[in-house]
């Protein structure tokens, strides 16, 4: 499983309740084994990279969605890059949740869902169980590739 199309810098960060059963990275879910970082020293790392999109994932970024939020906006205001975002919430959990949704306007592709062992499918492209899904969140994303993923139109 790739963190989206194209060159990209990832960002992994910790800290995950969701205890998916056969997670590929149960070392993220206690947010004490990250590395701590500021805005700032990322933002320098992502802005040096002409070429790389950023995609955010865990962990679940939406553990720390205050910084993931501010981070993200600082990309789209700083720089010309898409995001990608993994999640083990559903959209539509965020979008109930006042607080979690704040981060939504600033990503172009959200991920979403728990990973579901029992489904495990390894030929899906950048999920690892077919519940979870490409949601597409920006009317125009040059990060798609045709044919290759499911996008579900959001606004
Ligand atoms: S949401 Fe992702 S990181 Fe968290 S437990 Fe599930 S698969 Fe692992």
């Amino acid at each position: 499983m790739a963190d989206g199309p194209g060159l990209r810098i990832s960002i992994y960060c910790a800290g995950c309740l969701h205890a998916c059963k056969g997670c590929h990275n149960p070392q993220s879910w206690d947010i004490a084994n990250g590395n701590w970082m500021t805005i700032d020293e990322i933002m320098d790392i992502i802005v040096k990279d002409e070429f790389s999109n950023v995609s955010f994932s865990g962990g679940d970024p939406f553990y720390q969605v205050e910084a993931f939020t501010e981070l993200a906006r600082r990309i789209k205001t700083e720089t010309k890059k898409t995001i990608w975002c993994w999640t083990g919430f559903l959209l539509e959990e965020i979008q109930a949740d006042e607080r979690l949704s704040k981060l939504l306007p600033y990503l172009d592709v959200l991920v979403d869902g728990p990973f579901i062992l029992e489904q495990r499918d390894t030929h899906l492209h950048f999920r690892g169980s077919p519940n979870q899904r490409i949601i597409y969140l920006t009317p125009k994303e040059d990060d798609v590739i045709p044919g290759t993923v499911d996008i579900i139109p959001f606004r």
